[in-house]
């Protein structure tokens, strides 16, 4: 069978995968009908699902935008996806075209993609990763080529640590990022919170479960990876809530159907 060109050759077109349902939540095309259908199941149960992916990305884009107004020109970005509108480098570079971006994902089809898109842009690279093995990638060859952490650097786990499900193993990774960061460096959380339970939560975990375990946790435990840090304002809230551009965004007036909550620190 002829695959196209950003499906990489090993890969099983009937087995559904986190990166490309959060691309169909999103109106992205990188996926496949596997795919598709848990997505369409995932809606038909909380229909604002694919809202809140977008309400999440939008959070992303802010959050970038907002780094770059603080001077940042060197963004690691774990857990990044599957290229869709309004890249991180796309906003990075737009206000710095000199700013370097290294995205790291476990999935291959999310690498390759942003790869492909990347080919001629000397300032930014995929690699294939995964965020539980956070000292290789922070030691990694492309990652140190690219990336220079005497300097400040504005990590972002945007969406991802719910991914990491042992607790202890999520602050871990935290815990070595942030022991690596230069001060005056940011680290960006946005994780899936269990303090709004939609409906139908069990069915949607059961669904999104047959491509990757997640686990949802609370805003203490959430807050717990900032622990002892500088939060840059409004501290953790809901993900809509996060410096919106305007009072119309979405979800802005009920934040919590986002499902998710994020913050940022600076390291001092
Ligand atoms: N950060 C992007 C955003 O917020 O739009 C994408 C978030 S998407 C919900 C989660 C991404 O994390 C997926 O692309 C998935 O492949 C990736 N991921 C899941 N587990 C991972 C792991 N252990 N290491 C690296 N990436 C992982």
């Amino acid at each position: 069978m002829d695959q196209e060109s950003w499906i990489p050759t090993e890969i099983p077109l009937n087995r559904p995968n986190a990166a490309r349902i959060y691309d169909c939540l999103l109106g992205g095309y990188h996926n496949f009908a596997i795919d598709r259908q848990i997505a369409d199941q995932m809606m038909e149960v909380y229909p604002e699902m694919g809202l809140g992916a977008q309400a999440n990305r939008a959070f992303l884009r802010r959050a970038v935008r907002f780094l770059m107004g603080q001077g940042i020109d060197q963004i690691l970005d774990l857990g990044s996806g599957i290229p869709t509108v309004g890249n991180v480098h796309e906003e990075a570079q737009a206000v710095n075209p000199e700013a370097r971006v290294v995205y790291v994902d476990i999935d291959p089809v999310a690498v390759s993609h942003s790869n492909a898109m990347l080919k001629d842009n000397q300032l930014a690279v995929a690699i294939q990763q995964d965020v539980r093995n956070i000292q290789t990638i922070l030691n990694h060859d492309q990652v140190t080529a690219l990336l220079d952490f005497e300097r400040p650097v504005a990590v972002l786990m945007v969406a991802i640590l719910h991914y990491v499900v042992d607790y202890e193993e999520a602050r871990h990774i935290v815990h070595e990022t942030l022991g690596a960061l230069a001060p005056g460096s940011y680290l960006t959380i946005a994780h899936a919170t269990t303090e709004f339970e939609p409906p139908g939560l069990l069915t949607l975990q059961e669904l999104f479960g047959q491509a990757s375990a997640t686990q949802s946790r609370s805003r203490a435990q959430i807050e717990a990876f900032f622990a002892g840090q500088e939060m840059v304002e409004p501290g953790l809230v809901w993900t809509p809530l996060w410096r919106p551009d305007d009072a119309d965004d979405l979800f802005v007036d009920q934040p919590h159907r986002a499902l998710t909550l994020a913050g940022m620190i600076r390291k001092p």
